[in-house]
């Protein structure tokens, strides 16, 4: 076989590994907006054997004898030569996926995955009942799980997982599951990008707590859900997202899943008492939507049809959430839309709806922070995750090491631990290395949004205009035509010509928020 035929063979693999990806995908997303509390066990077992049947056919013996030959194919460069840029993107990001998914063994895979699932039913009743020592040994397993796993796949020295070179690689523990999120970018790097954050956003935060709040008042009378859903399906039409191509649903967590290239689901949840949650969960969701409706034809059915990185699909989200979402111009255009829809707001300016809207108030949930003090929130959770996995926090006072960072950065007390410690799902799956993408999600963010205003200088006034049809060309031909084709950092670099730096987002933040409060 020459190398074209290797490659449309590793095609087909793909294509069938992501067929069955995208139906455990639908009924993930059946699971969490329609399916009756009684199905739930069964649908475990459903999602098990098909996740089971998806992963056995990425890892088969077939894989990997394809990209062997098409490695001896690649150290005779005419023979790799011969293939398109777009194949060979694509056999990196395959050979990447093949070998992640062929270090770990069956059995480990599955002792996890269970694992997984009574660590999160634990939390969910620790939680509940404010019960830390209930999740105790669940959270000491799911460390022993994401230590083990790094290791198979090179990292660490197994010992203290700090920075060995036991491991072949010279990278910490940590850093082997954060390349899961965030392919080049190590702890190091982020510990550096993350002292810059904490230094300028709690000096600022500090600044703003001796000023007086805007009133808020008006955001916590009674909005009908019923209401709020009509408004959100205009709100969703008004930005672009295409309902040909998807549709809104109401979940306990919103959330995004792409079911097909044409198929893209968001999700979003209502509070009578809280207009703007369900609000920005459909903006923020709505970035996630259109970044993935945006990948280019040539990508479509392939691997490549994916966000650059965690953090990549982060910056999209919060760009439209925040740098768009929550600025004077998008807001002063929504106005009229939502005192059409919600008459109690007609007495109240479109100045202060704005001013209301980006409220600073520190608080002890990550979910409901403000975009000043959210990523803090973030930098807490690196902080101590990284510890937890490098063994030098024992886990058993996280609570109390939670509480006094939370009065460090917020000046806050948190008398709970539901409302502390617990408050996250991502330590109940084993997800260790992945808050540091919001954070770094907003950084790309506004690095990116750099570029755009060179590009486009008048974006306020068609933003206010409510014309997103320049804005949405933009970042399909710079951001989401790349698919996963380039690594984050090389994407970054190829569309502002820089590495990631905290700059662009903390002038933005500073900017913004010394005008607010006159600072
Ligand atoms: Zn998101």
């Amino acid at each position: 076989m020459n190398s074209d035929e290797l490659v449309e063979k590793l095609h087909s693999i793909d294509r069938e590994y992501r067929h069955l990806e995208r139906a455990a995908a639908a009924l993930q997303w059946d699971q969490e907006t329609y399916l009756p509390p009684r199905g739930v066990a069964e649908r475990a077992e459903q999602l098990a054997v098909l996740e089971g049947i998806a992963h056995e056919r990425l890892t088969a013996g077939e894989t990997g004898s394809l990209l062997a030959a098409l490695g001896s194919v690649s150290e005779n460069p005419r023979g790799y030569e011969s293939l398109s840029a777009l194949n060979r993107d694509f056999l990196r990001v395959m050979r990447r996926r093949f070998d992640k998914a062929v270090k770990l063994p069956v059995e480990f895979v599955s002792a996890a995955a269970r694992a997984e699932g009574l660590s999160q039913a634990a939390w969910v009743q620790a939680r509940r009942n404010n019960d830390f020592a209930a999740f105790l040994p669940h959270l000491q397993t799911m460390i022993d799980f994401a230590r083990k796993k790094a290791e198979y796949w090179g990292f660490g020295s197994g010992n203290s997982g700090g920075d060995s070179d036991g491991g072949g690689s010279g990278q910490s523990l940590y850093d082997g599951l954060l390349d899961i999120y965030e392919p080049g970018m190590g702890a190091v790097e982020i510990s550096a990008l993350f002292a810059a954050l904490r230094e300028r956003l709690t000096k600022l935060l500090k600044q703003i707590a001796s000023r007086a709040l805007p009133d808020t008042s008006f955001l916590t009378q009674t909005f009908a859900v019923e209401q709020q859903a009509a408004f959100n399906q205009r709100l969703m039409d008004y930005i672009g997202f295409d309902r040909e191509r998807g549709r809104l649903d109401t979940s306990a967590h919103p959330f995004t899943t792409t079911l097909g290239s044409d198929d893209i689901r968001i999700t979003t949840r209502y509070f009578p008492a809280n207009l703007l949650s369900g609000l920005f969960s459909v903006i923020h969701e709505t970035g996630h939507a259109l970044y993935e409706m945006g990948f280019p034809p040539e990508l479509r059915g392939s691997c490549l049809a994916d966000g650059a990185s965690m953090a990549l699909h982060e910056s999209q989200s919060r760009f439209w959430e925040n740098v768009i979402g929550r600025s004077r111009p998008f807001l002063s255009g929504i106005f009229p839309m939502l005192c059409d829809c919600f008459p109690q707001l007609a007495p109240v300016s479109a100045d202060s709806f704005y001013r209301a809207v980006n409220a600073v108030r520190p608080s002890l949930i990550r979910v409901d922070a403000d975009e000043l003090s959210y990523s803090l929130h973030i930098i807490l959770r690196f902080e101590l995750e990284q510890q937890l996995i490098s063994g030098e926090l024992a886990p058993e006072k996280l609570p109390a090491i939670w509480r006094e960072k939370t009065k460090e950065y917020f000046g806050l007390e948190s008398e709970t631990d539901a409302d502390g410690v617990l408050q996250d799902i991502h330590w109940s799956m084993g997800s260790f290395g992945y808050f540091p993408s919001y954070a770094l999600g907003n950084l790309y963010g506004l690095q990116i949004t750099g570029k755009l205003k060179e590009d486009i200088p008048e974006l306020d006034g068609l933003v206010a205009a409510g014309q997103f049809e320049r804005l949405y060309t933009w970042l399909r031909d710079t951001v989401y035509c790349w698919g996963c084709r380039l690594e984050p950092a090389e994407l970054l670099y190829k569309i502002t010509g820089e590495k990631l730096q905290a700059g662009p987002f903390l002038n933005y933040i500073e900017g913004k928020y010394s005008e607010l409060y006159g600072l």
